[in-house]
C-alpha cells in the first residue's frame, strides 16, 4: 500500500520539481540513517550540532539549500516551490534542516542587503557553510513587537547595542544574529528602529538557554554593549519595522508542518494496521484515523496555494496565517488523537515503561504546542485572517 507521503509526490508538481523532490527525500533518507548516534534532546532538532553542520554542508555541496535563490548568489535560480518541497521533505524524515539561514535570514539579505553584504553572507548561507538566527522578540515584546527595548546608536563608523532578546531559536550554535533595535528612541517604532547582522562571537553577547516543555532550549541573548562595524547594518537605518514586517510576510509556506503532520499520521496508521496495542475499540481508531486523513489534505491545499501564491509573486499574508494556523492545530490533533488511541501508555513519555511508538505521541503531544507559538500565534494568526482576509474592523 502507498504511503500518505507517496500519495503526496503524485501532486501534480510537474517533472523537473517531482524529479527535485525524490532527489532531496533520498538525500535525507540516506542522510537521517546515522542520526540516531547524535541525538541531543536539549536541541531544538533533537541531534548535535556537528551532525547539524554536516548535513547542512553535504546539502548545501548537493546544490539542495539555495534552489529558491539567485543563481548570482549560488543559488539555483528556481522557484519559491522548490524551497516549499525541501522544508516538507526535510520535515517528513525530520532531518534537521528546517531553521536553515536561507530560511531565517537569507530572504532580508538579498531583499535589503548591500552587494557587499550579500557576497558575504548568501554564499556561505547556501553551501550550508553558517548557521544563523533572528532575534525579534524580547521578555516584554512577542506579538507585540512594538514594544522592544533593545537599542543601538552609532558610534564612529559602526554601531553600539545594548539590550536582551528572548526565545531565539538556534541561538546557542548559531554564528549570525539578526536582531531589530530602536535606533531612534524619540520616534514611534515604525520610523525608529533598524536591523542589525552581528557575529555571534562579538564580545559583550551571551546566551542563556531556557528549557522548553519538551526540554530541548531556546535561547535569551544578551547585548551588552555590544560594538558592531558599519557593514553590520542591514538596509536603511531607522527602516528596519518595515523590512521584518516584509520578511515575516514572507516568510513560509508552511510546508514544513505538513512534513511533520504526514510523517505522524502515517507512523500511527502504521501502529493501528499492524495490530499494535490501542486503547479504544478498533471502529473508533478507523473513524478518527479517517478524519485526520481528511485533514491533512486540507492543510496540504492550504500551503500548496501559499506555495503558487509566492511562485505567481503575489503571496497574500492572511492565506499563509490560514496555512500556519490549520497545519499547526492539526499537529495538536494528530497528537491528541493518537495519545487517546493508544490508551493510558500513550501518555508515557520515551523512554519510560510500556511507551507505546517509542513515547513518540507523548512527546508530539507536548511538543505541537510549541509551533503555535513561535513566528506568531494561533491567536494574532486569526487576528491576520480577520483583518487582512475579511476585512473585519477592529472595533
Ligand atoms: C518554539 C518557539 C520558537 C521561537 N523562536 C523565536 C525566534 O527564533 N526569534 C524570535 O524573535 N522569537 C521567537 N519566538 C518567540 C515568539 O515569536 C513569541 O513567543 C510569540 O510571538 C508570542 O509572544 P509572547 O511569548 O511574548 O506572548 P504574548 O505576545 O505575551 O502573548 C500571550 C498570549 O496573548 C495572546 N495575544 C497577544 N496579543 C493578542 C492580540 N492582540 N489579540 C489576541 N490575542 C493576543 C497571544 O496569542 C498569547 O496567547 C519563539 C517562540 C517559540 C514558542
Amino acid at each position: 500500500m502507498a504511503s500518505i507521503q507517496q500519495d503526496l509526490l503524485d501532486l501534480p508538481l510537474g517533472d523537473e520539481l517531482a524529479a527535485f523532490r525524490a532527489e532531496v527525500s533520498g538525500f535525507f533518507r540516506e542522510q537521517m540513517a546515522r542520526a540516531p548516534r547524535h541525538l541531543d534532546p536539549r536541541d531544538l532538532t533533537g541531534f548535535d550540532e556537528s551532525f547539524e553542520r554536516d548535513l547542512l554542508r553535504a546539502a548545501g555541496e548537493r546544490g539542495l539549500l539555495g534552489m529558491h535563490l539567485p543563481r548570482e548568489h549560488g543559488g539555483g535560480g528556481r522557484p519559491l516551490s522548490y524551497k516549499a518541497v525541501f522544508d516538507f521533505e526535510a520535515a517528513y524524515w525530520n532531518a534537521p534542516a528546517i531553521d536553515t539561514p536561507v530560511t531565517l535570514v537569507a530572504p532580508q539579505i538579498l531583499a535589503f542587503g548591500s552587494p557587499a553584504q550579500r557576497e558575504a553572507w548568501l554564499g556561505p548561507m547556501i553551501r550550508g557553510e553558517l548557521l544563523a538566527c533572528i532575534a525579534y522578540s524580547e521578555a516584554g515584546a512577542g506579538s507585540d513587537l512594538s514594544a522592544i527595548e533593545t537599542r543601538a546608536h552609532r558610534e564612529g563608523e559602526g554601531f553600539v547595542i545594548s539590550g536582551s532578546k528572548a526565545h531565539v531559536t538556534a541561538a546557542h550554535k548559531a554564528d549570525l544574529i539578526c536582531l531589530i533595535a530602536r535606533t531612534d528612541p524619540d520616534a514611534p517604532v515604525r520610523s525608529g528602529a533598524s536591523i542589525l547582522v552581528l557575529d555571534m562571537r562579538s564580545p559583550g553577547i551571551s546566551v542563556e538557554r531556557r528549557a522548553t516543555m519538551n526540554g530541548w532550549t531556546l535561547g535569551d541573548v544578551r547585548l551588552d554593549e555590544v560594538r558592531a562595524g558599519p557593514d553590520a547594518l542591514l538596509g536603511e537605518w531607522n527602516g528596519g519595522w518595515a523590512q521584518m514586517a516584509a520578511a515575516l510576510r514572507a516568510e513560509r509556506s508552511g510546508m514544513f508542518h505538513v512534513g511533520w503532520a504526514v510523517r505522524n499520521l502515517e507512523d500511527l496508521v502504521a501502529h493501528v494496521r499492524a495490530g499494535g496495542r490501542i486503547g479504544v475499540p478498533r471502529a473508533l481508531a478507523r473513524e478518527r484515523l479517517a478524519r485526520l486523513r481528511c485533514d491533512l489534505e486540507t492543510a496540504l491545499g492550504f500551503s500548496l496555494r501559499v506555495v503558487a501564491a509566492q511562485d505567481a509573486g503575489n503571496p497574500e499574508p492572511h492565506e499563509a496565517s490560514m496555512a500556519k494556523l490549520y497545519a499547526t492545530e492539526l499537529l495538536q490533533r494528530i497528537a491528541r488523537v493518537a495519545t487517546s488511541l493508544l490508551g493510558p501508555a500513550g501518555s508515557v513519555l520515551p523512554g519510560g515503561p510500556g511507551a507505546p511508538v517509542d513515547g513518540r505521541f507523548a512527546w508530539e503531544y507536548l511538543e505541537r504546542v510549541h509551533p503555535t507559538i513561535g513566528a506568531g500565534t494561533s491567536e494574532m494568526q486569526r487576528e491576520a485572517i480577520a483583518a487582512a482576509g475579511l476585512e473585519l474592523p477592529r472595533r
